[in-house]
């Protein structure tokens, strides 16, 4: 439920520079995808909207309100990874809940948030297996979910489909799509290198290269008016 402004944001390592001066505005409700090479800071950015690394320069702001310095519990952001990484020795039930019992959430309203997560991904029947009982599919969806349960105003999304085959990524991310439609207000932020997921997620897309920001557009507007050979290599449309 963010509005999400960058202003010049900038990210060392050590003495490399690999953010170089990102301003951006992000709606609330909107699907934000960025595209970009390998390397070109797509991973690094979204660790920044997280809260998971702190900006070297510039300033990030939530609703108006200057984010720099809250720890990402603080931020009511949820990131889903490519690797679901979830815990293997908990059932799907106790996997999704477990951020909220950290939050020392009561039993009943866990209960509540779990099941709903469960039914809005169709995971119902799978919420007494163990992650080793379950295919890649099912796992990235239990991985959503865990997100999901936690009420985010925020997600952001890393690549969350490049460990799927062909089929699942599709399904998936028809199904991340769905949750976007019926999840009012709620912003996501998405990073992939798959042009079909970028093209037909996106409200709008951000192309990225070497920490900078090349284009940013809706998909037909970068499809129609790439302003360089860079971005028309990404979007698919000849120039
Ligand atoms: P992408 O996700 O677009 O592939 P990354 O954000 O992972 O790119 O990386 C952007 C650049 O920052 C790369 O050159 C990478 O080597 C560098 N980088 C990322 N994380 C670190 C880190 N923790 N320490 C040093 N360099 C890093
Ligand atoms: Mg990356």
């Amino acid at each position: 439920m963010a509005k999400i402004e960058l202003k010049n944001v900038t990210k060392s390592y050590g003495g490399l520079q690999v953010i170089k001066g990102i301003d951006l505005e992000i709606r609330k409700g909107e699907f934000m995808v960025f595209v970009g090479p390998s390397g070109c800071g797509k991973s690094t950015l979204l660790r920044l909207v997280s809260g998971l690394e702190e900006i070297t320069t510039g300033d990030m702001l939530f609703d108006g309100q200057r984010v720099n310095d809250l720890v990402p519990s603080d931020r009511g952001i949820a990131m889903v990874f490519q690797s679901y990484a979830l815990y293997p020795h908990m059932k799907v039930y106790d996997n999704m809940a477990f951020g909220m019992k950290l939050a020392k959430a009561g039993k009943p309203e866990i209960d509540r948030r779990v099941r709903e997560a469960a039914r809005l991904l169709q995971i119902e029947h799978l919420l007494d297996r163990l992650p080793k009982q379950l295919s890649g599919g099912q796992r990235q969806r239990v991985a959503i979910g865990r997100a999901i349960v936690r009420d985010p105003r925020v997600f952001l999304f890393d690549e969350p489909l490049s460990n799927l085959d062909a089929a699942l990524r599709v399904q998936t991310r028809l199904e991340i799509a769905r949750l976007h439609h019926g999840m009012q207000d709620v912003t996501m932020i998405y990073v992939t290198h798959d042009q079909v997921e970028a093209m037909t997620l996106a409200d709008r897309i951000a192309v990225l290269r070497d920490g900078k920001l090349e284009q940013v557009g809706t998909p037909a507007e970068l499809y129609e008016r790439p302003n360089s050979t860079f971005v028309a290599g990404f979007i698919g449309s000849p120039k």
